[in-house]
């Protein structure tokens, strides 16, 4: 039976008045003022702070966006989409969540006001709502209390995340349903954390106070008063300026948290630990004394992220070049990586469509290692096409995830194997109704077997809908590589794509040296290559969702262990 929160309490010795046993206790953040504050990076942070005093937590995003869910938005605009184990698509927070508190997101951890409506209309058109006229408050409301409950009895704190900044016309209706949802709980089991921004006139070498009254006011004028603060800020905040704001926004002043720029983002929950925001957290709960925190893992993260012995330089050649958050978790994965062999990685983006004109060979001689990413669309594939040959040639170390396996095997299908017209059926599909270009060594599958159930799709399902999503398991050539990287044959990691590598090829390019070293375990999906003798992987997963800086994943620290051989070599 799962012990109820009482019980661990009870186990921790705390002594604090409670509410219902089992349920858990809730802080919701929201922000103000200014977007892009780092208030996923801030509840992380908090999460793994709580962790750390020896709590259980799991962290949600409520977004404001109407879209039904991040699969369909653009990278451009939105950052990268984060897959679940469960096969959501959601909101790249997820990662920062997973990469700060090791706790695996679920569908359950991400919705947007798109889903929350779409769930009402549903009903509605179910007739569940008896007749009745559907508002915003109950229904719409009613929707969002019921989605922050999920596992309530699960953990002992939930962070829920409100997208935005408070006054956005979409966001109502959660901060509406919030400050429901703690009325209709005990007293003292939710907690607000805030976040704004103090601006710093350098004119007058002044902090500004007044747009975080601003946001607060706001704030409780729809019935929200902020228990703690969390302020960004260039500068030191001096006890003046916390008084004030303290006595403005009716918290206290050791609720004001002061919220400084970090060199590296893995210092977070140390620097908020130090300027004392989960012992605030805990405070406004009326937990005293608090129990003491462990921190030596982020102790440890942090001293090899600021004293690394070295570096290495990274090439990733995409397509999104333009935006970082693009290709989010590969970033933080590749630092992971260095973290692993205490280096520092620089990774530079480099834009696919370059090398399909120009010779890699001058753009790519200086790196350590090579790293093609996901994508979708036949642009910029010839170019990545051409990456992974230099890499395979000069025997630079190379990474292809997803698209850069494809890419890969596509190069090795072409120029080793000898079928010249290998390519993939994305690239034909988008130029449809015309006689295919291509010979399809990458193929649209429409048919695999999840948790052994077959899962049937038709080309003409709801984009969304027909891309192989989720955790799925693999087994690994006992003896190759990557069973030596892993250090086992059998691994689970996660997917998103509607192309596989055709296992009719695999003779004919192994024949010529590229080996299918990781299968599906009905053995009939490649999901990894390699190159005997050289590193060279190209994996149809993506490994970098679930590193971790204090896990870093396998293989990109291998990947950076391999960078850094070839580093001390030229
Ligand atoms: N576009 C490719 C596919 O759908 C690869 C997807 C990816 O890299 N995530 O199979």
């Amino acid at each position: 039976m799962r012990s109820t929160r009482k019980d661990r309490d009870k186990k921790r010795e705390i002594t604090q008045p409670r509410g219902q046993p089992g349920m858990a206790r809730y802080i919701f953040v929201t922000g103000g003022v200014v977007s892009s504050l780092g208030k996923g990076l801030a509840s992380a942070a908090l999460g793994s702070l709580l962790q750390a005093r020896g709590y259980t937590v799991r962290l949600r995003k409520l977004d404001p966006y109407l879209n039904v869910d991040p699969g369909t938005m653009s990278p451009f605009e939105h950052g990268e989409v984060f897959v679940t184990d469960d096969g959501a698509e959601t909101d790249l927070d997820l990662g920062h969540y997973e990469r700060f508190t090791g706790v695996a997101a679920r569908k359950t951890d991400s919705v947007s006001s798109g889903r929350i409506y779409s769930n009402v209309l549903e009903r509605e058109r179910r007739g569940d709502y008896l007749g009745k006229t559907i508002q915003v408050i109950p229904h719409v409301t009613n929707e969002i209390k019921d989605f922050i409950a999920i596992g309530d009895d699960e953990v002992d704190f939930m962070l829920c995340e409100i997208g935005g900044t408070v006054g956005d016309i979409e966001g109502l209706p959660f901060f509406e349903a919030i400050r429901q949802f703690a009325q209709d709980r005990p007293r003292g089991e939710c907690v607000f954390m805030h976040l704004t921004l103090l601006p710093y006139l350098a004119a007058s070498g002044e902090l500004k106070t007044k747009p975080t009254q601003h946001s607060v006011k706001e704030l409780r004028s729809i019935g929200i008063a902020p228990d703690v603060l969390v302020c960004r800020t260039e500068v030191e905040l001096p006890e003046k300026e916390r008084a004030k704001i303290a006595l403005f926004c009716n918290v206290r002043p050791d609720a004001v948290i002061p919220a400084m720029d970090l060199k590296s983002i893995y210092e977070a929950p140390l620097a908020y630990h130090k300027v004392g925001l989960d012992k605030a957290v805990l405070d406004a709960f009326g937990i005293r004394p608090a129990p003491r925190p462990n921190l030596e893992k982020w102790e440890e993260v942090a001293d090899r992220v600021y004293n690394p012995d070295g570096e290495v330089r990274i090439a990733i050649v995409g397509k999104y070049t333009q935006l970082e958050d693009a290709y989010k978790s590969i970033a933080e994965a590749l630092t992971h990586g260095g973290i692993a062999n205490r280096v520092k990685v620089r990774a530079e983006w480099l834009d696919a469509e370059i090398f399909e004109t120009e010779d890699p060979a001058p753009y790519l001689e200086n790196f350590n290692g090579i790293l093609v990413p996901g994508g979708f669309g036949e642009r910029g594939t010839e170019g990545k096409i051409n990456a992974a040959r230099f890499a395979r040639e000069r025997k630079v170390p190379y990474l292809g995830i997803c698209l850069g396996m494809q890419m890969a095997v596509i190069e090795a299908a072409r120029n080793l194997a000898d079928i010249k017209d290998a390519g993939s059926e994305e690239f034909d599909h988008e130029a449809e109704g015309e006689t295919p270009r291509f010979k399809h060594i990458i193929y649209h599958m429409k048919q695999w077997v999840q948790d052994n159930q077959t899962v049937q799709r038709s080309a003409d399902d709801d984009k969304g809908g027909t891309m192989r999503l989720g955790a799925y398991d693999a087994t690994l050539t006992p003896g190759s590589q990557v069973a030596d990287i892993y250090g086992t044959t059998s691994i689970s990691e996660r997917h998103r794509h509607r192309y596989e590598v055709d296992i009719a090829y695999r003779q004919k390019i192994e024949e010529t040296g590229l080996r299918f070293s990781g299968l599906s375990p009905d053995g009939r999906l490649p999901e990894i290559v390699e190159i005997p003798g050289q590193w060279f992987v190209g994996v149809q997963f993506h490994p970098e969702l679930k590193s971790k800086p204090f896990e870093p994943h396998p293989l990109f620290a291998s990947f950076i262990g391999a960078a850094l051989e070839q580093s001390r070599l030229v």
